[in-house]
């Protein structure tokens, strides 16, 4: 299926930007957390491209592809991250039916949805200094790019950019959620892990669909 091998060499795309960044996302976890935010998407990461691979060995669709990948990656990441990531993964195959061909608009819903999935999980608003401070203004930026009549490329390259940008800005944020909170004010002055490897994942899809 077409739809499901794109879905695929995405997962595929994103555990390598993972495994690219692996240190210095890790070192940024350290700073006021537990270090292992690199670790974490790793595993996250390669546990979805297994069970993404087998799913599309199988004749799985995109929908069926992205459900099995988004479990797998919680499973095999643990840590907070690895579960938001996971169901962000599964909301975005939610958003699609195992019949969705290559479609623009289909491809927003599902990322659309999977911000959506974050928000929802983790319940962190804007400003706690979480990946949402990243997701939130890239799927705001992604919907408006996209009702304006961008394409896709164009769209994504524009809300990537704004989520590096809100990513580097966490820098100026304590954390209020998560594991860094009891060491918030340590966090002053380093941006948020998890708002960096969203920014990097989407910068790279955004650079893959161009
Ligand atoms: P853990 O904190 O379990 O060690 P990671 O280190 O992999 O997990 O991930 C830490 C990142 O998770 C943080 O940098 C932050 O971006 C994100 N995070 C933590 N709590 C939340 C939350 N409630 N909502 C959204 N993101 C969160
Ligand atoms: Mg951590
Ligand atoms: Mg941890």
């Amino acid at each position: 299926q077409a739809t499901a091998a794109s879905v695929q060499e995405v997962i595929e795309l994103f555990a390598r930007v993972c495994a690219e960044n692996e240190g210095e996302l890790g070192r940024l976890d350290a700073v006021a957390g537990d270090g292992d935010h690199g670790q974490g998407m790793v595993l996250g990461s390669r546990g979805a491209v297994d069970a993404g691979r087998a799913a599309l060995e199988r004749g799985a669709g995109a929908r069926t592809v992205l459900l099995h990948a988004g479990t797998a990656w919680a499973e095999s990441a643990g840590g907070t991250s690895g579960a938001l990531w996971g169901s962000a993964l599964t909301a975005a195959g939610g958003a699609l039916s195992d019949e969705t061909k290559a479609d623009p608009d289909a491809a927003v819903q599902a990322l659309l949805s999977g911000v959506e999935a974050v928000r929802r999980l983790g319940g962190a608003q804007p400003g706690d200094k979480t990946m949402v401070d990243a997701a939130a203004p890239f799927a705001a930026d992604l919907q408006k790019q996209s009702q304006a009549g961008e394409d896709l490329g164009s769209a994504l390259s524009s809300a990537a950019a704004i989520a590096t940008e809100a990513a580097a800005d966490t820098a100026e944020l304590k954390a209020r959620l998560g594991r860094s909170r009891v060491l918030g004010d340590k966090s002053l002055g380093t941006p948020d892990p998890g708002a960096t490897s969203f920014a990097l994942l989407m910068e790279a899809l955004a650079d893959h669909l161009k």
